[in-house]
């Protein structure tokens, strides 16, 4: 079935990256959403492991949702897609391995519209599982950037900060902040120092985690 301007879009993959808290899952949502509008058939999939919020839906730190399946592997997303699927939407791909790069080749060649949001960086600053060679196969690339917790700056990076703070800490050990480069401290003993000096200025516990 082809039909000029409208049914199948061109095969495509498009790339959404960036830290944490940037809106990565937001603007994923935005381009699924006007997929839906425009009538295309979407699927929207996202890796089992994460249950951050739900098991169902993808959703942004703003509580934006949008129904997703979850899959273990890049074997079960693949088995997942069916044949008449226009727009492939995939959540927090840094978590998928390798073999997702194949797959989305595979899906756009076949013509459908492969919309992929994931970290770009791991808390360490280094390049995260499938997304750089993602982003080397795809058409489109948008690298979005969150706002620095220690200065306002546009941030690219992930900070890791474990435990100790006394902020909001999202259910684990581990607590998460954007952080700009002059500010990203990948080791931990820097960190604490950081997070103190800041404690000091602030003298308030900050509940800015959202
Ligand atoms: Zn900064």
């Amino acid at each position: 079935m082809t039909v000029h301007g409208f049914g199948f879009p061109q095969g495509r993959i498009e790339v959404i990256c960036g830290p944490m808290f940037s809106g990565k899952s937001e603007e994923l949502i935005r381009r699924v959403r006007r997929a839906i509008i425009a009538r295309q058939r979407v699927q929207v999939l996202k890796p089992a492991i994460d249950t951050r919020y739900s098991e169902s839906h993808v959703v942004s730190h703003s509580d934006v949702r949008l129904h997703a399946s979850c899959v273990a592997t890049v074997r079960d997303l693949y088995a997942a897609i069916h044949p008449r699927t226009e727009v492939v939407g995939i959540d927090e791909a840094q978590f998928f391995d390798e073999e997702l790069v194949a797959v989305c080749n595979s899906l756009a060649n076949r013509g459908m519209r492969v919309i992929v949001a994931g970290l770009d960086m791991d808390y360490r600053g280094l390049p995260f599982a499938p997304m750089p060679r993602l982003l080397g196969v795809a058409e489109i690339v948008t690298k979005i950037q969150a706002v620095c917790m220690e200065c306002g700056a546009p941030a690219s990076f992930s900070q890791r900060i474990k435990g100790g703070d006394s902020t909001v800490e999202l259910g684990s050990s581990e607590r998460y902040e954007a952080r700009c480069r002059r500010h990203f401290e990948p080791e931990e003993a820097r960190q604490m120092e950081l997070l103190r000096a800041r404690a000091e200025v602030l003298r308030v516990p900050t509940t800015l985690d959202a």
